[in-house]
């Protein structure tokens, strides 16, 4: 429960319209996407909804004066329990401060307001010829705040990186309420190494260093046109020396993602019409350019691939683009059909292990599959090494819930012990957080220390990340 007079300074500043403080309301604040928040109760004590700079640095210098915890939110498309209240608190809706505020295309950025969705930003950049290239499974749902904050990324990040290679610059409110601006406090340049890069130490910081309000984006001119080979392989280990057959060529496609046996049946449950082949692993190469350049990545790849696949077909053409993108764009939505009454929950769902040990990986997730009698379907990004594993449950029958909580740990375990790690895009938040000893090792230290210098009252985001033990 927060203090009346609390809540009363917090509707005079946001308006009484943006404060939920009923039970409907705060319920649909209290989970995002991850199986820890659903199996809980985090509730928030309270819901506001910001819609300026000046709102949200008001509300954090209450809760530094009433020590209560703030949880920045955008959609809640997040998958490791980062926007969820677990030691109550207010949580910050930031989804209304949802506008383009400069678009300089000239000059290859735009600036925009932190609870912009994906695709509306991308949607309004095409209209220009232009694109932000990081590009999240959640494109239609999430927010640039959340991705900045997540350092998001997807199947593109292969050839173009993740959301911090586009990050020039940001308006943050630090726990305090004082507001500052990353990456020089006027900046259009594209490029600075002016001072500590702060910019880069706020992206990714999960909204426990500072509320993001404020992004300036580098964007890239949209490629004049794409291509796509789709190979299938009999073998796991086969579909790995492809991949790493093409880098050796210099090829450098814009995405490849590889859906493993489960996941195909799981998509051809969902889509019969797909007919996709018997196959251990399927394989899919984007490539992007001008049309001869398409060409002649596509078709290099095809013919490397030919050597290893027992089926490969490649095409420029837009309509079949589609058709053959088909599977793997299905594919998250069509897991829960591998067992009838289930559904796939988020937990071990985004570890990443180095390129060359993704059939390796592959194999062994199959075999804990087994092991715990939970089917797993996996697909991801194996240009860089993410691999997401879906495990499918009932989540009604407790004993289910305490075997995949298992078999996520096994899975995580995994990850660390292959070289890679437990994240390699939806970040820690609660979900991860018992990892991160083990995973960064000391460094762990210098963040907690970060943490503790801008919010020695912890007031912002508490309990993620591993920052506030000990
Ligand atoms: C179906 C599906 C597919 C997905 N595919 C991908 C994928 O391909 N790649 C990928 O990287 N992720 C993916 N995700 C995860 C998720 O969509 C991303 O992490 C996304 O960037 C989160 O954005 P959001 O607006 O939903 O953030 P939220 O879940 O609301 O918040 C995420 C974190 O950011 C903080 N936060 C939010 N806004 C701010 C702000 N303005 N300032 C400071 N902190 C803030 C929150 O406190 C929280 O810690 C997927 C999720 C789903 C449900």
């Amino acid at each position: 429960m927060l203090p009346a007079d609390l809540i009363r300074q917090v509707e005079k500043i946001a308006g009484l319209e943006n404060v939920f403080t009923d039970e409907a309301n705060r319920l649909c604040y209290a989970t995002d996407s991850s199986l820890l928040s659903q199996i809980n109760n985090w509730v928030p004590d309270l819901v506001v909804r910001v819609t300026n700079t000046e709102q949200v640095s008001n509300i954090l210098k209450l809760a530094n004066q009433h020590r209560v915890p703030v949880i920045p939110r955008g959609a809640g498309t997040g998958q490791c329990c980062g926007a969820v209240a677990c030691r109550g608190g207010i949580v910050m809706d930031l989804s209304s401060m949802n506008r383009i505020l400069n678009l300089d295309l000239e000059n290859l950025q735009v600036v925009v307001q932190p609870g912009i969705v994906h695709a509306d930003l991308n949607k309004a950049l095409a209209a220009h010829g232009f694109f932000f290239p990081p590009d999240p499974g959640s494109t239609k749902m999430c927010t640039l705040g959340g991705m900045v904050v997540f350092n998001s990324s997807g199947q593109r990040s292969v050839k173009y990186g993740t959301t911090k290679q586009y990050i020039l610059g940001l308006e943050v409110v630090l726990p305090s309420g004082e507001v500052i601006v990353t990456g020089g406090a006027r900046s259009r340049a594209l490029k600075s190494v002016a001072g500590y890069d702060l910019t880069s130490l706020f992206t990714g910081s999960e909204g426990t260093l500072g509320i993001v309000t404020r992004i300036r984006l580098k964007v890239l001119p949209i490629p004049e046109k794409r291509g796509l080979v789709v190979a299938f392989f009999d073998k796991l280990e086969a579909s790995g020396q492809a991949v790493i057959q093409v880098f050796r060529r210099r090829l450098l496609p814009s995405a490849i993602e590889i859906m493993d046996r489960t996941a195909m049946k799981a998509a051809t449950m969902y889509k019969p019409e797909l007919e996709l082949p018997p196959a251990e692993a399927m394989l899919l190469f984007e490539v992007d350019g001008s049309p001869a350049e398409v060409a002649y990545q596509a078709q290099n790849i095809a013919a490397i691939c030919q050597q290893f696949a027992n089926q490969v077909e490649w095409t420029d053409d837009p309509k079949r683009l589609i058709e053959l993108w088909t599977a793997r764009s299905v594919v998250g939505a069509a897991a829960g059909r591998v067992k009838p009454g289930a559904t796939r929950v988020y937990i071990g769902e985004d570890i990443c292990v180095p390129v060359i040990r993704v059939p390796e990986a592959l194999r062994r997730i199959q075999e804990l599959s087994e092991q715990y009698n939970i089917p797993i379907v996996t697909y991801g990004h194996i240009g860089d090494g993410n691999l997401h594993a879906a495990p499918v449950i009932n989540t009604y029958d407790s004993a289910e819930i305490e075997k995949v909580k298992q078999l996520g740990d096994a899975v995580h375990r995994m990850a660390l012990e292959m070289e890679g790690t437990t994240t390699g895009e939806h970040g820690v938040g609660l979900t991860r957080a018992g990892y991160m000893e083990e995973e960064l090792g000391p460094a762990l230290q210098v963040m907690r220390q970060i943490k503790r210098l801008l919010d020695p009252l912890n007031i912002l985001n508490p309990g993620k990340m591993a920052l506030d033990e000990n």
